[in-house]
């Protein structure tokens, strides 16, 4: 079967979208599991961006070894230098390149003729080539360009050294007619198109991403690009687990294999909701919480006599299947590394003993430990950052009733290492705590979005928070798992405020999405 390569972007497109910010150890984390979901490529960041992102790329090309680790950049030297100094020590340097392509973008945005649009493509492939030896080049707004026009640019950055092709829909415009359309043309109509890998990039503003990806597919496709959970800016981009489940269900109609590890599904779509803090619609084809939950009586009754009446997806096939009481109060701390090797986690010894120390303590509280538990531990210890000094809760305390006026009271490290006691009140209990560490961080703190949610099921279920809001100015989303939902809350306030001081300084280079 014809293999069709995996393009994850989740951490650059889907790093893009409005809240979402990850620090270089969460997307370590997001990396290494991208690779245990066994996608052909990774795209790590923007290198140019800032030297937190660059640190982010170099670092990963230096982890993961079965994915091609890329990194995106403008048509333009000091770009593609920086991402050649931030990839070379990668197993397979490969560099994403973009130019707009659309009369629109060329005449409004780069303010530039289409003869000198091509002049600037053609250049930075050939400048790119120098360095590396996979050069992929996107012409940005394709989907809205000349089909002329961009079978001509296409010949001549082929000519110039690039290896894959990519034909986005950056703004979500394409019909899946009109979106395969535009494959079939390019193949028919650019010669040399079959030496290159060629590319499908949707965004899913129409809510077609997954059929227009799957067009492409039908028309000429063998590269595919997308996120996790289907995140990015705007509507997102086409969820890659949507993709690799729908040409496996449908094999027998699209003829192709991925090399996914769809069993990894689950775990990969978890761990990238846990950590942008974006949450999955129960309703979301194959990873929503309800995906596989038949609630009819008429499907009840047809699953018990023959699950295949009505389920073409089984939970198992994408790692959900139900996990079971897994460690308990008694467990050593060897079966507890046992079973965090098992789950794919390397730790070092000093984070292994932190995460025990956890484990211990949660033990003590909640009766059965379960996987899912077990991951978010585990997790937290991996993506712990102790360089960067800033604010570590103590303490805090609420006091509620119906009939008086929530207080809260609490203590904290601030950066410089001095314990800070605050306590104010609030029209309740989270307001309180929001306005006791407000005093605490000394800013201006404005909150945009608060969710509680639980992992795992059960009445003493782990409580997670999430906390988006603007730090002095600066947009950022904290989050943390605590046994009680207000101990969470504050902790994921002061999450927040910590990213934002860790940020600071650096500047960032806004790109457009592609
Ligand atoms: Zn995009």
């Amino acid at each position: 079967m014809p293999q069709i390569d995996i393009f994850d972007t989740t951490l650059r497109d889907g790093e893009q979208s409005a809240g979402i910010n990850l620090n270089t150890a969460e997307k370590i984390e997001i990396a290494r599991q991208l690779e245990r979901f066994g996608a052909t490529i990774i795209e790590s960041g923007f290198p140019a961006a800032s030297p937190g992102d660059f640190d982010a790329v170099q670092r990963i090309a230096g982890t993961v070894k079965n994915s091609i680790v890329t990194g995106l950049a403008r048509s333009m030297k000091s770009d593609i230098d920086r991402t050649w100094d931030a990839l070379k020590g990668a197993e397979q340097p490969h560099i994403h390149i973009f130019l707009a392509t659309s009369p629109i973008h060329m005449e409004h945005k780069l303010m530039k003729t289409p003869e000198q649009v091509v002049e600037i493509a053609v250049e930075s492939v050939k400048y790119a080539r120098k360095f590396f030896p996979l050069v992929q080049w996107s012409a940005e707004d394709a989907s809205r360009s000349d089909p002329e026009f961009l079978a001509h640019i296409i010949r001549k950055v082929i000519d110039a050294g690039a290896t894959t092709i990519n034909l986005p829909d950056t703004v979500g415009y394409a019909t899946p007619q009109e979106y395969g359309a535009m494959f079939k043309y390019m193949t028919e109509n650019v010669t040399g198109i079959e030496k290159v890998k060629l590319s499908a990039h949707c965004h899913n503003d129409l809510g077609m991403a997954t059929a227009n990806t799957l067009a492409a597919i039908e028309n000429g496709a063998t590269q595919i690009e997308g996120t996790i959970n289907g995140i990015g800016e705007r509507a997102g981009n086409v969820a890659l687990e949507e993709i690799a489940v729908a040409l496996h269900i449908r094999k027998q109609i699209y003829n192709t294999e991925t090399g996914i590890n769809l069993h990894e599904i689950k775990r990969t779509s978890q761990l990238v909701s846990q950590l942008t803090g974006s949450l999955i619609q129960p309703n979301k084809a194959v990873v929503g919480k309800n995906a596989f939950a038949h609630e009819s009586g008429i499907h009840q009754d047809g699953m018990l006599k023959n699950p295949l009446t009505y389920e073409i997806i089984t939970p198992e096939l994408i790692g959900d299947a139900s996990t079971e009481l897994v460690l308990g109060k008694h467990s050593g701390r060897h079966a507890f590394k046992d079973r965090a090797v098992k789950m794919g986690f390397d730790l070092t010894e000093e984070k292994l003993n932190k995460a025990f120390i956890e484990f211990k303590k949660l033990a003590d509280s909640k009766k059965e430990i379960v996987e899912d538990d077990l991951y978010v531990l585990l997790t937290d210890q991996q993506i712990h950052d102790t360089e960067t000094p800033v604010y570590k809760l103590e303490s805090v305390q609420v006091q509620y009733g119906t009939a008086n006026i929530p207080t809260a009271t609490a203590s904290a490290y601030n950066p410089d290492g001095e314990m800070v006691n605050e306590a104010a009140t609030g029209a309740g209990s989270v307001e309180a705590i929001f306005n006791t560490l407000e005093r605490i961080v000394e800013g201006k703190v404005h909150i945009l979005d608060y969710r509680v949610t639980s992992i795992g099921k059960g009445r003493d279920a782990l409580g997670e928070a999430v906390i988006n809001m603007t730090y002095n100015g600066e947009t950022v989303t904290g989050r943390d798992v605590a046994q009680d939902v207000l101990e969470a809350t504050a902790k994921a306030y002061l999450n927040a405020v910590n990213r934002q001081i860790i940020q600071t300084g650096q500047k960032k280079i806004k790109i457009p999405a592609i």
